[in-house]
């Protein structure tokens, strides 16, 4: 079936924010940065039984300056926090950050003075992947999700009112330290 098909009239209206987040959804290429275990999964994702091709994203870019995507890819050490921040500050914008694993996220189970305890202290993330290490199937669906906030990310005035809303949201959640876990 053909595009006439599907649109017999021939027209198809749209916004401008669809097309250029269907467009960039569509043109990610992650920047090659590995840091610990979850690198060698990620580095499966690139290969042909997961064939991340599918989205167009096989190429892992040797410059950060031609990447878009940040996949943190294992437990930052303090040492490497200013390197990932430079490399981050290097992508053009707009750019997306996927924190892959719980040391990425957290620090993990390196709770210690030697590992930043979560990425989030040194770039803002997107989207958080849990798992040690996640399997490549977790990594593309993290993908598709992220694809799928790429898609519905607003521009102009409807981005400003949008990050506004969520800096309230996020002023208004309650902190980390008052939550009761599993762990408390
Ligand atoms: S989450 Fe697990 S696999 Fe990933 S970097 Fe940490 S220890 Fe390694």
């Amino acid at each position: 079936m053909g595009l006439e098909e599907a649109l017999p009239s021939g027209v198809l209206l749209t916004t401008v924010e669809k097309v250029a987040g269907y467009a960039r959804k569509g043109s990610l290429w992650p920047a090659t940065f590995g840091l610990a275990c979850c690198a060698i999964e990620m580095m499966a994702v690139g290969g042909a039984r997961y064939d991340l091709a599918r989205f167009g994203m096989e190429v892992f870019r040797a410059s950060p300056r031609q990447a878009d995507l940040m996949i943190v890819a294992g437990r930052v050490s303090q040492k490497m926090a200013p390197v990932l921040r430079q490399v981050y500050d290097q992508m053009p914008g707009p750019k997306w950050v996927l924190a892959m694993g719980v040391c990425a996220s957290s620090g993990g189970m390196f709770n210690n003075y030697a590992i930043v305890q979560g990425v989030d202290h040194v770039v803002p993330v997107d989207i958080y992947l849990p798992g040690c290490p996640p399997r490549p199937e977790m990594l593309i669906d993290a993908i598709l999700k992220l694809h799928d906030q790429i898609q519905d990310t607003k521009m102009g005035a409807n981005r400003k009112a949008e990050i506004m809303a969520l800096e309230s949201a996020a002023l208004a959640a309650p902190s980390t330290l008052e939550m009761k876990g599993l762990l408390r």
